[in-house]
């Protein structure tokens, strides 16, 4: 049963680490990226899980606690991904200010940082 134990560790540490990624990043390339991983991730998640089924069945092993774990972890990069898009479109609606590049609300009229007005921009 080496092999379970291998993958259900496996997961647990690739949520850790791509869950401290996320808060680090700031801009929308970095997003972009985030994104692609987590959606690289998932996709790994989902053929360990098939093949965890499939190996249960061929050995004749109760893999539900296993099947359990893979679609906890599937679960957790789906929120981590939900999050990181939704930070994405908060990003998009942002208005970048032409003098001094600094990220302002959209709604915001002048610029937070060098007040420039930003529907001149
Ligand atoms: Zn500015």
């Amino acid at each position: 049963m080496g092999i379970f134990e291998d993958v259900v560790v496996n997961a647990k540490t690739a949520v850790n680490v791509v869950g401290k990624k996320a808060g680090q990043f700031v801009d929308i390339s970095k997003l972009r990226i985030s994104a692609a991983d987590l959606n690289n991730e998932i996709s790994k998640r989902f053929e360990t899980l098939g093949r965890t089924i499939y190996e249960a069945k061929k050995t004749d092993n109760d893999s539900s606690e296993l099947v359990n774990e893979c679609i906890t972890a599937i679960d957790d990069l789906y929120e981590q991904l939900d999050a990181v898009n939704e930070q994405i479109a908060a990003m998009r609606e942002k208005q970048v200010c032409k003098g001094c590049g600094e990220e302002n609300p959209q709604d915001a009229i002048y610029c937070n940082k060098c007040g420039r007005k930003l529907s001149e921009n």
